[in-house]
């Protein structure tokens, strides 16, 4: 079997395409010049040697079917015969081919925007968590506003189940915060690695509590997983209990990793030593409710925490309505300080903004030594 014909053959539809594709491009342009106003005048200049090309694709179409049709009609045709009878179909194949892609076209734009939702579902589901936690998804609006629940009254903690059903979790889930840490296992827990750096920051009060919102920059890795520090704030005083043990205030730290869990580092507060730091974001507490209080300086995070950086850890829940599970907790062991005074700055605000705790139910809880 002699190469020759299939190579003719092949070089026949190469030219075909090539013709046909001139064809589509001649269309395509004369459609546009529909459209377009008459101030394109270079345009319409270039049709003509696309119309021409059109018409050799089709001489050469016709020719193509000739030679098929001349080859099957000849019995003893040699194998050419055969080579252009499957140039033909390759042909066919092709304009139908073109044809698909023309007519997928519109559909195709429609597949391309049908993974969409489902993207704005999840970062839906995950600004939901972070906008119980109180955190400012969308810069400028108000953290929390459309939340009517308390800490005291009907609208207090033994109904925030009952106030929405997306609350539900509140009342019905087995593994909430906070509780009382205690009967820890004692094992060696790898340290929480800190990555954190002075950061531009903004204070608000939502309403709940004073809530620190600031630039993204600053992680924790814990078990190989890397979250980012979103925000912090305060209760007052301290959700959790250290072996029954409550605190002046406490401090919650929300990390988030990149598929939205939380891992919550909460810093004790005790009375002593004034807080540099925490200073720094009552210095800029703003003046009104829900309004964003951007500060002038940065916030370095390490001066939030204690020396020693030893922790429990369970998993629990936000301790705020919708009380989502699936929170990782790391407690610090060691509190931190605020002078008197600090403390008293908070009570002006929130005497009482502490969920009461939650029954551990068996939960395992780690204690690093
Ligand atoms: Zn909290």
């Amino acid at each position: 079997m002699s190469p020759t014909p299939s190579h003719s053959a092949s070089r026949l539809l190469i030219l075909i395409t090539a013709g046909f594709g001139l064809a589509l491009g001649a269309q395509a342009a004369s459609h546009d010049d529909e459209h377009a106003s008459g101030a394109h005048g270079a345009a319409s200049s270039q049709e003509e040697p696309k119309v021409i090309a059109k018409d050799s694709l089709k001489q050469k179409m016709a020719a193509g079917k000739a030679a098929a049709k001349a080859e099957k009609s000849d019995p003893k045709a040699e194998p050419t015969s055969v080579s252009m009878a499957e140039l033909r179909d390759l042909i066919d194949q092709k304009i139908a081919e073109v044809r698909a892609k023309q007519a997928a076209a519109p559909a195709v734009k429609v597949v391309n925007k049908s993974p969409k939702p489902r993207a704005v579902a999840m970062s839906g589901q995950v600004k939901q968590s972070m906008a119980a936690y109180g955190a400012a998804a969308v810069p400028g609006l108000p953290a929390g506003h459309d939340l009517h629940w308390e800490y005291t009254g009907t609208a207090g903690p033994q109904s925030w189940g009952q106030l929405k059903p997306e609350f539900k979790t509140c009342s019905s889930g087995t593994r909430q915060s906070p509780i009382d840490i205690r009967d820890g296992i004692k094992v060696q827990l790898e340290p929480i690695q800190f990555d954190y750096r002075p950061t531009p920051f903004r204070v608000i009060d939502n309403g709940h509590t004073v809530q620190v919102n600031l630039d993204p920059g600053n992680n924790i890795t814990v078990s190989g997983r890397r979250y980012e520090l979103v925000q912090f704030h305060f209760h007052r005083p301290s959700e959790e209990r250290i072996n029954g043990r409550q605190y002046d205030m406490v401090a919650h730290l929300v990390h988030k990793d990149a598929q939205g869990r939380l891992a919550v580092v909460a810093v004790l507060l005790d009375q002593g030593k004034e807080h540099p730091m925490v200073q720094l974001v009552w210095n800029s507490l703003p003046l009104e409710k829900e309004i964003e209080q951007a500060s002038p300086v940065m916030l370095d995070m390490n001066l939030m925490l204690p020396e020693q950086r030893q922790y429990y850890t369970y998993m629990g829940s936000l301790t705020t309505p919708p009380c989502t599970e699936g929170v990782l907790w790391l407690v610090l062991k060691q509190p931190a300080t605020l002078s008197p005074y600090q403390l008293s700055v908070f009570s002006r605000l929130y005497a009482n903004n502490a969920r009461p705790v939650q029954s551990a139910s068996g939960r395992m809880i780690k204690e690093g030594q």
